[in-house]
């Protein structure tokens, strides 16, 4: 009897689940595999702290799927020879799996499975995930289908009664060669781990998201934290925008059950805008497969210019800038793998305005940095911060301003920035403005135990924006940018109002 095989890619759960719903209504045997593909260990954009997360997730879906009767096969194979072999063995009648929104490696690789599929007259059924919509050419009806899919009823686990081909071997990840970095924040892995974070985040602390996310100290306690789970699939999106519906509900027909209702409430509205901005980032790579390898608007690009300068490249990955507060943030970033939104769009905007360095090489070493690396957010993120999407606001940080307004005190840099521990508050910020003695009596040399900026802040910022007007106002990059904003641009506000607030983007200091 043929198999039909369960591919579980980035959705390693079993509640919410539709290929594993669909294929449990075969008479076939059912095979369930989970791929480490051994490419992927050298791609740019990939490190060893996400394959060790999807195999600590793997892992705890191999239990859930034991629970309910089925076997997972853990492999470190090339998709192509995993399926061949499997279908020599067995005979492979048809494969379940979600529709995938990745970086170029793994499109071309469906291409490829694609191919194989045909050749061996495999059947390969593929269902949508999250709010991505596959097939669609414009934003027009984008909204409109993702909020309907949203509604659909969460899909329960099947049972697979004895259909499962069993698994005689156990994955050894040491044979692989991981090595990935020792990350010091923990996260537990799974289901059920999405599951409880979520509830605590609903039942606690998403009273103070909205105003508690700007600041990488508040952000860990008061931010959900879901984006390693979402990133893995171990929570479907649907089950996150359900759940915070029934909260919203539950607070809205009875406020007192809460402090503040006015406040949840507010906050709660917040963090599910975010939830759809998720879903319309990945839809813009699910509409251009490519964005990580080319920029949204390749006239701008183009005109930019940025080129490497590898001093400066090393500086921004090592948190050794001499900007206090970036460099707080990129060592905070390297240690736990994470941070929060405002000070991801800090860094980035620093990498493209004031160093000017090229976005796909940041970008690469950003999305090894985070154990949430999602190719569709990331990767618009990414245009967006660097002004090279023609469509968004130029928004060059301030680091000072930023290191000000979030850390007032200093204690953040403090912490992630020994070398100056005993920098008094006026200087926290600025530390080459100490005096000599000050910089004797708290063990703290500018240039010797900490570097003084790598280059003007002020300055640099302000070259980089005027440069990046220069860059968007050739008329060849604004009809480019038309297109684009035809292409991906939210259709949420009137289309007008959008039109005339891109044309007269005004430089603002964020
Ligand atoms: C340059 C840059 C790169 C980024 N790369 C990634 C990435 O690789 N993976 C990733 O998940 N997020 C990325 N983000 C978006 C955002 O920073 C993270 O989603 C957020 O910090 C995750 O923490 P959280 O789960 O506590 O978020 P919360 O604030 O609790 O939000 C809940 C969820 O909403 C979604 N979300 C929140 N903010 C955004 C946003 N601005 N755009 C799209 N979706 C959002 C995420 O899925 C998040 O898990 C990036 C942002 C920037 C500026």
């Amino acid at each position: 009897m043929p198999v039909d095989v369960i591919w579980f890619k980035k959705d390693l759960r079993v509640r919410d689940h539709q290929p594993l719903i669909e294929a449990a209504k075969s008479c076939n045997n059912l095979l369930f595999l989970f791929l480490v593909e051994p490419e992927r260990l050298e791609l740019e954009d990939t490190d060893h702290i996400h394959i060790e997360w999807e195999l600590d997730n793997a892992e705890e879906l191999a239990k859930s799927l034991a629970a309910i009767g089925g076997h997972l096969h853990i492999k470190f194979e090339n998709a192509i020879r995993a399926l061949q072999s499997f279908h020599e063995e067995f005979e492979i009648g048809r494969i379940f799996s979600h529709q995938e929104t990745g970086n170029s490696w793994s499109y071309q690789r469906d291409l490829q499975v694609k191919e194989w599929c045909n050749l061996n007259k495999v059947e390969w059924l593929e269902f949508p995930t999250n709010g991505v919509i596959r097939g669609l050419t414009d934003r027009d009806l984008w909204k409109k289908k993702r909020d309907s899919r949203m509604r659909i009823e969460l899909l329960e686990p099947p049972n697979l009664e004895s259909r499962s081909v069993p698994n005689p071997d156990i994955f050894d990840r040491t044979s692989i060669g991981l090595n990935p970095r020792k990350l010091s924040f923990n996260r537990e892995p799974g289901e059920s781990a999405a599951a409880t974070r979520l509830a605590d985040f609903l039942g606690h602390e998403a009273k103070n998201f909205q105003w508690g996310i700007s600041s990488p100290v508040n952000a860990v306690k008061f931010g959900s934290g879901l984006s390693p789970y979402l990133t893995v699939g171990a929570i479907s999106m649907r089950r996150v925008v359900q759940t915070t519906n029934d909260r919203i509900h539950e607070i809205r027909t009875k406020p007192d059950i809460v402090s503040d209702a006015k406040m949840w409430l507010k906050s709660l509205a917040s963090f599910r805008k975010r939830l759809a901005w998720r879903c319309h980032f990945i839809q813009k790579l699910e509409m251009e497969s490519d964005l990580d390898l080319v920029a949204q608007n390749k006239i701008i690009d183009s005109n930019l210019n940025r080129v490497m300068d590898e001093e400066r490249f090393i500086r921004w990955k090592t948190g050794t800038t001499g900007w206090p507060f970036l460099d707080a943030c990129m060592r905070q970033l390297a240690s736990t793998g994470w941070i929060n939104f405002r000070m991801r769009a800090m860094i980035m905007s620093a990498a493209s305005y004031n160093l000017w360095l090229p976005w796909r090489d940041a970008g690469c070493h950003l999305a090894k940095q985070f154990i949430d690396y999602e190719p569709g957010i990331h990767w618009s993120q990414v245009g967006m911060q660097s002004g090279t999407t023609g469509i968004n606001t130029i928004r060059a940080y301030s680091m000072t301003k930023q290191g000000k307004d979030q850390d007032p005190e200093g204690d953040y840099i403090r912490k992630w920035i020994p070398e100056l521990s005993m920098v008094p508050t006026k200087y926290i910020h600025e530390p080459w403005k100490m005096p000599i003695e000050v910089q004797e009596n708290v063990s703290c040399l500018i240039d010797t135990q900490y570097p003084s900026p790598i280059v003007d802040e002020v300055t640099s910022r302000k070259e980089g924006v005027n440069r990046s007007y220069a860059a968007r106002s050739t008329k060849e990059s604004r009809t480019q940018s038309k297109l684009v904003l035809q292409k991906h641009g939210s259709r949420t506000r009137p289309r007008k109002r959008k039109a005339k607030k891109d044309k007269s983007v005004q430089q603002k200091l964020f």
